[in-house]
């Protein structure tokens, strides 16, 4: 899935989760903005490092993103990240005014660890929101971006799980 374009952005957020996995205090998951064809915005999980737990990386991405900027949204950029995204992040997109969320592993595919809810997905707030503008696209590299997670039934350490 996904045209060149969208791959050729994937492997960026890849090699950012790659980057990720070396670094303590950080999760591998990667995420590459994108606006007007060029990059605006990247980073990998950072809640450790920051002792901040919304530090996740479509977060920091957006934040550098509009700092990098100096503007407060993103009004037609798109989002690329490893994992599809969690709940604060596709709202978060949705208040950037991006257009379009791409991501590689799903949530079928994860365990449940990545995620702070039981149903809810990013589908779902986007379908949910005011906008009409907006869509989602999972499955981009999917294999590549998976080996990074625990599946849905591993059982990873319970200190790197938040919502047992
Ligand atoms: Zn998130």
């Amino acid at each position: 899935m996904g045209d060149e374009t969208d791959i050729g952005f994937m492997r960026q957020a890849i090699a950012l989760a790659q980057e990720a996995k070396d670094k303590p205090g950080t999760s591998p998951i990667g995420c590459v903005i994108v606006l007007d064809g060029r990059v605006v915005g990247q980073a990998h999980n950072e809640v450790g490092m920051r002792h901040d737990p919304s530090a996740h990386a479509e977060i920091v991405a957006i934040r550098r993103a509009c700092e990098s900027l100096g503007r407060d949204e993103l009004r037609g950029a798109t989002l690329y990240s490893t994992l599809q995204p969690c709940g604060m992040c596709s709202m978060a997109s949705i208040w950037t005014s991006i257009r379009r969320i791409v991501y590689g592993a799903a949530r079928p595919h994860v365990h449940r660890m990545y995620f702070e809810d039981r149903h809810l997905d990013v589908l779902d707030i986007i379908d949910d929101a005011f906008r009409n503008d907006m869509s989602a696209e999972g499955g981009v590299l999917a294999e590549e971006c998976a080996v990074f997670y625990y599946k849905p039934d591993d059982e990873p350490p319970s200190e790197q799980q938040a919502n047992t």
